[in-house]
């Protein structure tokens, strides 16, 4: 029963680590062989011995080696002697020659000679004495032929790295690198993603579902005299769910799938990127009705001539201004229709995006509450979940996510289940994933000093104070004083998902950030380098107001926003030295204001802003029944009911 799985011969692969084999192979025979050739060793002993085997008359001829070595061969009686029984013995084989049953070092050649002539006259010896130069033949040959050993070797493998994976089948050649390095996914090959996997995106997943439709039943289209769309570009997010629609087109469309990522084309060597361009239309024509899914287009894709300082984008312009003459080249019936996907549309070069070419833009948008739910319902499938777990109240503890987040939500949180050993996945092990994934992990045996964790409270204190008591801020779900990733305490907030935002919202939200360093100041008159991230997201949103959404009254409705992407490389500044300064004035005058704004609000609040930190520095983590507890319920919010009370 055991060997009934029988393997077929397959050819061995070939490895690099052969070479190093081979070498090694050919060390060990050549030793062997040279070994074997003439046992030049004997047995080893000192000078001290072989003077008194001399004076006994049982030598009978000694060898001196490179000036270094004696080499001493005994006389056919002596050998036979008991003395003598574990030195080297004759060697059987003629051709080896005689093997010296000793030898010595004996340091001083002169003084050796002088010893050994002196003996041999005086015992009147008839030991004959004659010198010998030993070259390691074998040794030197080897060392002559190391280096091309190396040489081929190290070729050798170049050429299989760099010709593997590329076109597959016929590999192991050079020629293959300008193949087209695509992966084909056809009837052969099955791809297990439908569009029932994509949660939400509707509109999205009907674009795509048409365009699988041009490709099954051109004829419909093309009767009326319209022309099929050659491209369709995803735009969106990253993790927005782009590649898996993609994945969902090749699981369903039922015709060949090239898919490949923009960055295959891109190879050290001019050329390569082009020819492999070339290559990809030529066999996705051979094998159409087909589909070409490009991935991170952007890659090369990017706009052309932007910078021209340096000319290494060539080979990237070559590559894309094939892939614009491949796009234009195919006629309407070819059936080829290809699918790309970026995260940056404003990027791409303009040329891709006019009609003929990338006819269609798709949007990917972060999902909503509704859709995130759905993404949830995906992702729960193969999780053993608690009964009766609240979706509702899981999609909106999860404003801003992603589908990739949410999709690492449930694994987190089926990990921290397992962790705690509960038979199923419940509401607590989700939200600890959430705030896992939005927080890092939780240090708690972080070294911090009873004065800086006092710090910590009163600042994140200020933060969730201020918050709570601006209309606009992001009401809080949770605070907490434990060291979590880089930082020492942090704050969770759930954000109002709007579309358009006003000015006094984005006030609103700079004060509630700049309330923690605000705390620090009103309690303990000093501030701190706390308050850098706070700060940071503070300066950028400022300066998006001013030079972006033209938002500042002094600067006036101007942006300085380029959608195009062209000046991004940019040295020189759209905008005079004055206004520069005027910028740089409005940016400080707007932060200072919310500072000034978040510490009248503390000193106003001394007293509660001083409990909540005490009862953070007590409990830890706090979350929003502490807070009502405190300051009251908050009356700016609406929907109250909906999402809080569900946090025990
Ligand atoms: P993108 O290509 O947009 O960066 P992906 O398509 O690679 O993102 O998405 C990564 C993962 O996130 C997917 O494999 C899937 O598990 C999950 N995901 C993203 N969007 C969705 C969605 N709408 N429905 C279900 N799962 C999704
Ligand atoms: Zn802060």
């Amino acid at each position: 029963m055991a060997n009934d799985k029988n393997t077929p011969n397959k050819k061995p692969k070939f490895s690099p680590y052969w070479i190093y084999g081979l070498i090694l192979a050919i060390f060990l025979a050549i030793n062997l062989f040279s070994g074997g050739m003439s046992a030049t060793t004997g047995s080893p002993t000192t000078p001290a011995q072989f003077f008194e085997y001399l004076r006994n008359g049982d030598v009978e001829n000694v060898q001196i080696v490179n000036k270094r070595e004696a080499k001493v061969f005994l006389t056919d009686a002596a050998a036979q002697l008991e003395v003598h029984k574990n030195s080297v013995k004759q060697q059987l084989l003629p051709m080896a020659g005689k093997s010296p049953n000793y030898q010595f070092e004996f340091g001083d050649l002169q003084n050796f000679e002088n010893n050994l002539s002196e003996t041999v006259r005086e015992n009147e010896l008839t030991t004959s004495i004659n010198y010998e130069t030993e070259q390691n033949v074998w040794g030197d040959f080897l060392l002559t032929l190391l280096p091309f050993v190396l040489i081929i070797g190290v070729w050798i493998f170049i050429m299989r790295r760099m010709s593997s994976g590329a076109g597959g089948g016929a590999g192991g050649q050079i020629f293959n690198i300008g193949k087209s390095k695509a992966k084909l996914f056809d009837q052969n090959t099955e791809v297990k993603t439908t569009f029932k996997d994509v949660a939400g995106l509707e509109g999205a997943k009907e674009e795509v579902q048409e365009i699988v439709d041009f490709l099954k039943h051109p004829e419909k289209y093309t009767s009326l005299g319209g022309k099929i769309p050659k491209g369709a570009l995803l735009v969106g997010q990253p993790g927005t769910g782009k590649t898996l629609l993609a994945k969902a087109v090749a699981g369903e469309a039922k015709v060949p799938f090239f898919s490949l990522s923009g960055s295959d084309f891109v190879e050290m060597f001019v050329g390569v990127g082009a020819s492999r361009v070339r290559d990809l239309f030529k066999q996705a024509k051979e094998k159409s009705p087909s589909i070409i899914f490009i991935d991170e287009i952007d890659a090369i894709g990017r706009a052309r001539g932007k910078n021209a300082m340096s000319g290494s984008n060539d080979e990237r312009e070559n590559t894309l201004n094939q892939l614009l003459t491949e796009m234009d080249g195919f006629g309407t019936n070819t059936n080829v229709i290809v699918l790309a996907a970026t995260n940056r549309a404003d990027i791409l070069d303009k040329a891709l995006m006019r009609a003929g070419r990338f006819d269609r833009q798709i949007f990917v948008d972060l999902p909503d509450v509704r859709e995130r739910k759905e993404i949830f319902e995906v992702h729960l499938r193969p999780l053993k979940k608690a009964k009766g777990l609240d979706l509702d109240f899981l999609s909106k503890q999860t404003p801003g996510f992603s589908g990739a987040d949410i999709a690492n939500v449930c694994n987190e949180a089926a990990l921290i289940a397992a962790r705690k050993g509960n038979k199923s996945v419940e509401k607590q092990d989700f939200l600890d994933a959430v705030d896992r994934i939005v927080g890092g992990l939780e240090k708690k045996n972080k070294i911090i000093t009873p004065s800086e964790k006092r710090a910590v409270a009163f600042h994140e204190a200020g933060h969730a104070t201020v918050s709570w008591m601006l209309e606009h801020a992001a009401p809080l779900v949770k605070v907490t004083i434990v060291p979590r990733g880089q930082s020492l305490g942090a704050a969770w907030y759930l954000p109002e998902e709007r579309l358009i935002v006003r000015p006094n919202q984005m006030l609103d939200e700079m004060c509630a950030a700049l309330g923690g360093r605000a705390a620090e100041k009103v309690i303990f008159n000093q501030i701190s380098t706390g308050a850098l991230s706070d700060l940071e997201k503070v300066t950028k949103q400022a300066r998006a107001m001013v030079t972006i959404y033209g938002l500042s009254e002094k600067v006036g409705n101007l942006t300085y926003y380029d959608s195009s992407g062209q000046s991004e490389y940019g040295f020189t500044k759209p905008y005079s030295e004055q206004t520069a300064e005027l910028i740089d004035k409005e940016i400080s005058d707007i932060i200072e204001k919310q500072y000034q704004r978040a510490i009248e609000l503390l000193t106003n609040n001394k007293e509660k802003l001083t409990e909540l930190a005490e009862v953070l520095l007590d409990k830890e983590v706090i979350f929003k029944d502490n807070l009502e507890k405190i300051f009251g319920k908050r009356p700016f919010d609406k929907n109250v009911s909906e999402d809080t009370n569900e946090e025990e």
